[in-house]
């Protein structure tokens, strides 16, 4: 057991001057924002996300309505697409009976034109024989007469000769009237054609008018589709963001429970107890004996009560001293009737480690080292009675027992 007993005005200003500083190089855990920090950028994003989902539903509303719409145009166009149906039924109907009518019409007038033949021809035959008897005149008369045999015979051919003109006007009377009845036959199938050329006009006129509507409704519905598909984007934009906060807001929570979980060790240091730690730590120097512990004692030096914040390994001069834990150099230095040579390691989980009094150090600040890596070796430099190292191990700015972390 060796003992660091030497008492000078100078060193114990040293020693205050040594603790304030000691403390105040500490590090700050990495990015280490608090709780209530955290807590407060999670509302923010909450309330983002509020309002973005209320975009969607405002959208998500437009888009509906907009659904609805097509919905009607398509309904009434399916309407206008049945009416459309049925114009073109009977406007093909319409016109194969125009059609039937034009044949009925011309067969008509063939009829027509055979009965007018026939009439020409009738009276023609008749007026030649009735030219035939007068311009015989009497020859004629008095040829039937002396070529009669009896009186009787004359009376005949007489007779004969009279029915044979009632005959000819008998027959060209009847034929006159079946030549009229096909010419109003006629007259009659002409207007009806003409009627049904009317409904023709009225159909096509109707047909060409619901044309029109249905071009107007796919020009409609076609505004609509492209109404739709921006708000379906903007909806698809909007979710996208969402998920990215959601993502955030995710993180930030589990940020939030490490902040919780490492507030909480902080907290238990604080208390002067020890945070657990679930890191391997490996004892800085090997063949040392503690001749100082952590916590209150009475200084060696002052004679008063004080906090003794590491443990004072007593061990030979020029002892290799090596990382307790991976880390970053965040100080490697000297401090005059202090710490004389000592390095300071983040271990980037909140807790840090410190080597006092060495002969020199081999590391230098910002460097990375791995566990066990030599960083210095044993001396008495600074406020030192003896060769022996120092060794402290904080937990967010706070120290706490080294022993309840190397064995
Ligand atoms: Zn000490």
């Amino acid at each position: 057991m060796s003992k660091h007993t030497e008492i000078t005005v100078r060193s114990l200003v040293a020693l205050c001057l040594a603790a304030v500083m000691a403390v105040s190089v500490l590090p700050v855990p990495a990015g280490a924002a608090t709780s209530g920090e955290i807590q407060k950028e999670i509302d923010a994003l909450e309330e983002k996300n509020k309002a973005i989902q209320a975009q969607i539903d405002a959208v998500r509303s437009q888009y509906d309505a907009n659904y609805s719409d097509m919905a009607d145009i398509v309904s009434k166009k399916e309407a206008i697409d049945e009416e459309i149906a049925l114009l073109t039924d009977k406007i093909e109907t319409t016109n194969a009976q125009i059609t039937a009518y034009g044949q009925l019409i011309a067969d008509t007038q063939d009829e027509l034109d055979d009965a007018e033949e026939e009439l020409r021809t009738l009276s023609e035959q008749h007026r030649e024989r009735i030219r035939a008897m007068e311009e015989g005149g009497s020859i004629t008369y008095w040829q039937v007469i002396f070529e009669a045999n009896s009186f009787t015979d004359l009376l005949d051919r007489v007779n004969m000769m009279q029915e044979i003109s009632e005959a000819d006007q008998r027959r060209l009377q009847e034929m006159r009237i079946a030549s009229d009845i096909v010419t109003a036959t006629r007259m009659s199938l002409e207007s009806e054609k003409t009627e049904l050329e009317g409904t023709w006009e009225e159909l096509t006129a109707a047909e060409a008018e619901l044309e029109e509507k249905r071009t107007e409704s796919d020009d409609m519905l076609r505004e609509l589709e492209k109404k739709s598909e921006e708000y379906q984007r903007l909806m698809d934009e909007s979710e996208a963001l969402q998920d990215e906060l959601m993502q955030e807001i995710a993180a930030k929570e589990k940020d939030l429970k490490q902040a919780k979980y490492d507030e909480y060790l902080a907290k238990l240091a604080l208390q002067g107890e020890n945070p657990p730690s679930n890191a391997s730590w490996t004892t800085p120097v090997s063949g040392y004996t503690i001749t100082s512990p952590f916590g209150m004692r009475t200084h060696p030096i002052l004679g008063t009560k004080r906090m003794h914040n590491g443990i004072d390994m007593a061990c030979s001069q020029g002892t290799p001293i090596y990382a307790t834990r991976a880390g970053t150099v965040t100080v490697a230095s000297y401090q005059a009737g202090g710490a004389g040579y000592y390095v300071s390691i983040n271990h980037l989980d909140g807790f840090a480690s410190i080597y006092m009094h060495m002969t020199n150090y081999v590391v230098s600040a910002g460097q990375s080292v791995s566990q066990g890596q030599l960083i210095g070796y044993v001396g008495s430099t600074g406020l030192s009675t003896g060769p022996h190292l120092h060794f402290g191990i904080s937990y967010a700015g706070t120290y706490v027992n080294p022993l309840a972390y190397i064995y």
